[in-house]
């Protein structure tokens, strides 16, 4: 995707604080009505509508009237969201050339202050692993793009965490320099896809060392899942540097043995195909391990002793939960298929109400009302884990806010009885009428509407009782 950041520098305070307010309002609405994003933005001296016109011009909204009428963000207005938010961090300060384009991700180059680039990576899930997640029924037969919004932040969030942890155990990965929603900055690696790679010096030893990476991955108790030419940077020393994390499982995953071979294989099958290697003079000792080599030369999942405590202690430390881990497995390709093989049958005539029952429902809850604010700290910098997060410590990475952001957010969030009562309704309607399986959620005037008595949802009430 084309990121033309031109249009950066001549957004107003007033663009960005309504742009925030359709990211609050998307929290528990697919399309947020403009009535809303009044409310939430709550502009000194008015305007909105003017604002609103602004975005969409330039492609940082969506105006969608197919359900009710309202705003959606798109990627572009996300990344907007993102870079300025790790512009006024002091971040970086400048955008360069696009680097890469991954299955699920734009790369581009970022300068800082004193000249330094850094690689940034923009999350976009949902870009071609779309199918293989439609298969997996759940949260997103409904197909909003605010979930893969939320989907690429967890991703970001997720790669961010895996990468400090993995620096920080000595494994050659780019250094993890900060993290906002779905928009990672990393150290800049100087090397080329190995894919890109014809000759190597010594394939042998470059063949040893990226083995013995899976093999030490494996006994830190990870599994990278998509280990493969695409993702190992090699340098002109032949140093090896892997990337790309959100996928990562734990050697405890019902499909780590799986995993872990196909990640062995990949590398086996380019190493013979690119580079002619047979593999039987492998020796069996790689990276020191002690690790059993099957007739092939293949290392045995089995054999290796495999720690454990990685995933759990240092990723939760770092502000991704286990919780969080199984929300993205659901939805990552080489993550949990459970629901694949679950015979349950695909939808396709995309309404929202024939479609959901009551796990779905539930679903929805966890997915945008719930789960958000651990992550959603760039807006909600003042929730209870970010809270306790600052007490810690913690005040790098994804949870960290910058100032004019969190006052902006603040006003914004100290919203008056009145909204948040509104709001409590119209959830509740929405609830109501996807229960009682009406396919159109609203009408254009859902919010202002009294709303009588409906379903109880206590997910949706404590978050918003929280605001
Ligand atoms: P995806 O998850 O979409 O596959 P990757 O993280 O693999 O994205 O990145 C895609 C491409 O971008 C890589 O193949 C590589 O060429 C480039 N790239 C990614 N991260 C860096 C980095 N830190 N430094 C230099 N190039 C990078
Ligand atoms: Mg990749």
């Amino acid at each position: 995707m084309k990121l033309n950041v031109d249009a950066l520098r001549y957004l107003s305070k007033d663009d960005f604080r309504v742009l925030t307010a359709v990211e609050m309002g998307m929290r528990n609405h697919e399309i947020v009505p403009a009535e809303l994003v009044d409310r939430i933005a709550s502009l000194k001296h008015g305007g909105t509508y003017k604002v609103l016109k602004n975005l969409l011009k330039h492609k940082l909204l969506h105006h969608d009237s197919s359900k009710y009428d309202g705003f959606r963000l798109t990627y572009l207005g996300y990344d907007f969201l993102a870079i300025k938010a790790l512009v006024n961090r002091g971040v970086f300060l400048s955008v360069g050339r696009q680097i890469g384009v991954g299955k699920e991700s734009d790369i581009f180059e970022v300068a800082t202050e004193d000249g330094t680039v850094l690689a940034m990576k923009l999350h976009r899930l949902g870009r071609v692993s779309f199918r293989a997640v439609k298969s997996k029924r759940d949260y997103l037969r409904h197909r909003s793009s605010f979930n893969w919004l939320y989907l690429s932040r967890l991703a970001a969030v997720k790669e961010f965490a895996f990468m400090k942890a993995l620096e920080e155990h000595g494994f050659p990965v780019p250094n993890a320099v900060d993290c906002n929603r779905h928009c990672v900055i990393m150290s800049l690696v100087q090397g080329y896809p190995l894919v890109q790679v014809k000759q190597l010096q010594n394939p042998e030893m470059v063949f040893e060392r990226i083995i013995g990476l899976v093999i030490r991955l494996a006994e830190h108790g990870l599994i990278h899942c998509d280990f493969n030419e695409f993702n190992i940077m090699i340098d002109d020393d032949e140093k090896v540097t892997m990337i790309d994390f959100p996928q990562m499982v734990s050697v405890d995953h019902r499909n780590a043995q799986m995993y872990f071979d196909r990640d062995v294989e990949c590398v086996f099958k380019f190493f013979r195909k690119r580079f002619n290697m047979s593999f039987h003079e492998i020796p069996d000792d790689i990276d020191d391990s002690e690790v059993d080599m099957d007739e092939s030369g293949r290392p045995c999942f089995s054999s290796i002793a495999k720690g454990s405590g990685f995933l759990d202690k240092d990723l939760a430390a770092s502000g991704f939960t286990r919780k969080d881990q199984e929300d993205i497995e659901k939805f990552v390709e080489g993550g949990i298929e459970k629901d694949a093989d679950s015979g349950d049958e695909e939808n396709e005539d995309g309404g929202l109400a024939s479609e959901l029952n009551e796990s779905d429902i539930s679903g929805v809850d966890s997915l945008h009302l719930v789960e958000q604010p651990t992550l959603n700290c760039d807006v909600d910098g003042r929730g209870e884990e970010n809270e306790q997060k600052a007490e810690a410590g913690q005040t790098n990475g994804p949870e960290t806010q910058d100032a004019s952001d969190e006052e902006d957010n603040e006003t914004m969030i100290s919203k008056d009885a009145e909204l948040t009562k509104r709001l409590r309704n119209q959830n509740r309607r929405v609830i109501a009428s996807v229960r009682g399986g009406r396919k159109n959620l609203a009408s254009r005037n859902t919010y202002k509407d009294k709303g009588g008595r409906s379903s109880h949802n206590s997910k949706i009430q404590k978050q918003l009782s929280s605001w």
